[in-house]
This record gives C-alpha cells, structure tokens and sequence, in this order.
C-alpha cells in the first residue's frame, strides 16, 4: 500500500459532517461575504494567535501582501525601502514584497534551522532598509526573542510569514503574535487548512487592522463609500465555516505531528540522510518534515519503491527563477545547497504508526 505524501481526504474526513449541516444553514441563510461566519473566525483566531486582530482574507500571498500595501498607505514603507527576506523561503514571500515596489534583499539561512538568524541580517542593513519579513519555514520559529529585539533596536518592522506555522512557539511567543503583523495561508496542506484557498492577518496593530479591513473590501467600510484604492480579498464565508469547524483541533493536529515528528527523529538512523535540527520539539508543528539527502534523486526513488511517496520544498530557489531575473546573478551558496537537498518525508496527523514504522524502515534501509 503505497503511503501518500498527504492524505487530504483522510484529514478532512472527520468534519465532513458538522461541515454538511453548516452548508445546509448557509443555503438556508443565503448571506455568504463577510457575515457570522467569518467574524467567529477572525474572533476565535486572533484569540488562538493571542493578539487582538486578524482579518480574513482570500489566500495568503494577499495576506502578506495587504501588510505592506497598508503600511505604505499608513506611511510607514514607501517605494524602493528596502525588505530582509529569507533567501529560500516559497516564492510568495518575495512576491508580496515586489508587488508593492518595495526591494526584497535575499538573505542566507541558517543552515540548521532554514530560517533567518540575526548573526546574518547585520551585514543587510542599509540606510533604506525598513522591514525584516521572517518566515517560520517549516513550521518552527527560530531566533523568536533575538529577532524581535533586533528589530526594535533598529526601528525596523517585523513581519512575520507564518503560512506554514499555525499554533508554533517561541518562548513567550505563538507564531502571528510575534512581530508587527503576520500573514497566514489556509491553504488546503496547511496545518489549518480550508477547502480552497483562505488566509488571515493577525497584529497588535489597531490602525493597520482598519486599513486592512478596508483594503481587502474594495477600499470601503460603508457600501458603496470608496476610502482607498483598494482590492477584493475578502475570506469566504463557506471557507471560514469550515475552518471556524477545525480550529479547536488544531492542538490536538498539530501534537500528533510532534508525536510523529519525535519517532523520526529518534529513529531515523541513517547517517546519510541528515535529520533537521530541532530546538524544541514541542514547539515546532512540523508543517513539512525535511531531510537532505545527498542523492535525493536516488533516494526518492528508492522510497518511491517501497511505496513512500515524498516531495521537494522547494526544487528551485526564487533566485534561479525565470520570473526573477532580476537576481540571477545572487550567489547564495547555502541557500543553493539546500534546494539541492532537502525532501520532505510524509508527515500529517494521520499517519498510523504502523506507516511512521514503514518508512523509518524504508529510510534506513537506504
Ligand atoms: C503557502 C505559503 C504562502 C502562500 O499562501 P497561499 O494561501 O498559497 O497564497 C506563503 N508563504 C509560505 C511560506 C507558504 O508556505
């Protein structure tokens, strides 16, 4: 039986349900952009990411991308500032900064951890740098505190990309509360994932709240009353009925990753197949389980073999892509290693023991 990378249906299983008797109230109801349903969400969320603000938008590259539309619009970025961003992070990171004319400025990643460390941000900064945009990649948020007081100390906005980290830790700090704001994807594979594309904003931030509201509602508050020049992405009211049904379980979800996660790291054994480094396992929700490989072609393929079927976060980075011309030059030797090597294992809350124990056997037989 092959073991697929993600069984979606296997995932959605259990809320299909109470997901059927919400559809039958929405129809009854009829009402189906921004209404009840949406507001629990933006409710119960913030309150999960234990800040006072989220807003529900389409996806999550919007997410990101109405943080810095809004903070131009607030006046605190304008055209040409300067963006830190992780180097190997998935491309929307980057997007969401090249789509308001502001200059994303590629940075390494700690090799251990594939996230930003502060050690590598020093030698960044510039006069026209005004924001570091940290992603939690993989699902761990690394350097949580130190990257925070960096930030402060040179009056430099932080936002966070915790698209792959719904519910993670860092000391005091659960990803989305962290910096000056935070977007999050509800992509279907996410940890809390909806039935189509989803995504939130969340921040400490009451005026940049209101201007996101509004931007993602055609610039208007009142009907047919224009603010701003604005956009329609506004978080589904079907979507956020689904997620307002899996929200209590993402804990629980997010544990039994952990569970899966400790039996991979501590029994996993072959030395040619390099474990991430994890600080604090309870803190880290495994949105991805990554491994390197020096021969990933042949490893895939032997797993592929034995009926595992496992993927590549990501095959190419941003710099060598076609549409990023504009950084073809860049060389990044870490990040350039790691989309080399990395293969993400399976990994989800519903992977049986017995298929965690196949593939620790399939991997160390490699
Ligand atoms: C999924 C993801 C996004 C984008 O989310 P969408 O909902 O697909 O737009 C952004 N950043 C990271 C790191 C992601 O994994």
């Amino acid at each position: 039986m092959m073991i697929p990378f993600l069984n979606l249906q296997k995932i959605n299983q259990p809320y299909e349900a109470a997901f059927a008797e919400k559809t039958k109230k929405l129809f009854d109801k009829g009402w189906f952009i921004l209404g009840d349903e949406v507001m629990q969400f933006e409710h119960d969320f913030a309150r999960f990411c234990r800040v006072p603000f989220c807003i529900g938008v389409g996806n999550g590259l919007d997410a990101l991308i109405l943080i810095f539309k809004a903070y131009i619009a607030l006046g605190k970025l304008q055209k040409g500032d300067e963006v830190l961003v992780p180097a190997n992070t998935y491309i929307a990171s980057i997007l969401a900064v090249i789509h308001n004319d502001l200059v994303p400025v590629l940075v390494e990643p700690d090799l251990d951890s594939y996230n930003l460390s502060v050690a590598s941000l020093e030698e960044k900064i510039t006069d026209k740098t005004k924001a570091i945009l940290m992603v939690h990649l993989y699902g761990q948020m690394s350097e949580a505190e130190d990257m925070l007081r960096f930030a402060r100390e040179r009056q430099l906005l932080l936002i966070e990309d915790a698209a792959q980290a719904h519910g993670a830790v860092s000391g005091d700090y659960i990803a989305g509360s962290l910096g000056d704001a935070a977007g999050f994807s509800f992509y279907p594979g996410k940890n809390l994932g909806a039935l189509g594309d989803a995504g939130a904003v969340t921040t400490h931030d009451a005026l940049l709240a209101e201007k996101i509201r509004i931007l993602r509602n055609y610039g208007s508050e009142i009907k047919y009353q224009n603010k701003l020049l604005g956009f329609n992405s506004r978080l589904d009211e079907i979507q956020a009925a689904f997620l307002n049904i899996r929200l209590p379980y993402l804990q629980e979800d997010n544990h039994l990753r952990q569970i899966v996660a400790h039996r991979f790291l501590t029994e996993i054994t072959n030395f040619k197949v390099t474990l991430p480094k994890v600080e604090n396992r309870a803190a880290h929700v495994f949105h991805l389980f990554v491994v390197r490989v020096a021969d990933r072609i042949d490893f895939q393929a032997f797993l592929l073999k034995n009926d595992i079927q496992t993927l590549i976060h990501y095959p190419i980075p941003p710099h060598h892509q076609k549409a990023m011309t504009a950084f073809r030059k860049l060389v990044l030797p870490v990040t350039e290693l790691i989309h080399q090597e990395v293969v993400s294992l399976p990994m989800s809350p519903v992977l049986t023991e017995e298929e965690v124990s196949r593939i620790i056997d399939v991997v160390n037989r490699y």
